[in-house]
């Protein structure tokens, strides 16, 4: 009986730690997503680009190099 308990026990413990992983990947997830993917206004069509396509001259932000002209 005492071994079957033990058993018990670590599946348990086992499952626990599996679950303790699958719902933290998830998160890990959206917090690197949130994180890179800012949004900057362009400062003359007022359209929304990701920061790492933006163009930024003289601290103002332009969606291309269109609107930098
Ligand atoms: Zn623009």
């Amino acid at each position: 009986m005492g071994i079957i308990k033990l058993i018990i026990i670590v599946f348990f413990v086992w499952a626990g730690f599996w679950l303790l992983k699958k719902f933290r990947k998830p998160v890990d997830h959206i917090e690197q997503k949130s994180s890179t993917n800012k949004m900057l206004a362009c400062s003359i069509c007022k359209v929304h680009v990701p920061e790492n396509e933006a163009v930024i001259q003289d601290d103002k932000v332009f969606c291309s190099k269109q609107c930098l002209r």
